[in-house]
């Protein structure tokens, strides 16, 4: 059976990388579009939330495109509010409802915003007794962000503290575009496999 992934992405700079991806996915894929473009300005919340819903609806996981201008979201001054696509987009999919429980989800980063989401640092510590070079992750404001690294302590990977296995603790894995391209059956199929057990993972379904 096929799976119906959602993609999230940036109208301005993530729609080229978008229809890559439709175009590389085999027949097991099967792509539910967003719509970004879609003018949201007289739409009231519980519109957008419907017509998201009913996107969302039938896909059991949902690619989130980290571009660089994909990883603010826009904030409405007046409303005094989040006021995004993208915002919205994963917060629906990360709800669980009855007829469409809570996504899997894959953020995929580029070399343009990958200095925007990691720094390197170094660990040290007294339970691997090691110094290495790792990556730290940014706080950047988004959703995203929130459900990295958010694996339950009894669940976790990787045992030194402070340290987390990048495939196996976030219940959103980052994923650069290269390696995903290579290998997007199972990135999509790891995201499938956390969403089964979702349970293991602290989830923030908003900001
Ligand atoms: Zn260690």
């Amino acid at each position: 059976m096929g799976t119906n992934v959602f993609i999230s992405f940036r109208f301005s700079d993530g729609k080229d990388l978008k229809e890559e991806l439709v175009e590389l996915f085999d027949e097991s894929i099967d792509v539910y579009n967003r719509s970004e473009d879609v003018d949201r300005s007289s739409m009231s919340d519980e519109t957008i939330q419907y017509y998201l819903y009913e996107k969302i609806k039938d896909t059991s996981v949902t690619i989130v495109l980290l571009t660089p201008e994909a990883l603010q979201y826009r904030w409405n001054l007046i409303l005094s509010k989040y006021d995004d696509w993208l915002y919205d987009e994963l917060r629906y999919s990360l709800e669980d409802r009855d007829d469409n429980r809570t996504n899997g989800v894959v953020a995929i980063y580029t070399e343009e915003s990958e200095n925007l989401i990691y720094q390197q640092s170094t660990h040290i510590c007294n339970i691997c007794n090691e110094q290495q070079s790792v990556r730290s992750i940014l706080d950047f404001k988004n959703l995203v962000r929130k459900n990295v690294l958010n694996v339950k302590d009894k669940f976790k990977s990787n045992s030194c503290i402070g340290l987390y296995d990048s495939e196996k603790d976030s219940y959103i894995s980052l994923i650069h575009i290269d390696d995903f391209k290579k290998n997007y059956s199972k990135y999509i199929e790891d995201a499938k496999d956390k969403r089964n057990r979702k349970e293991q993972f602290e989830l923030v379904k908003k900001m």
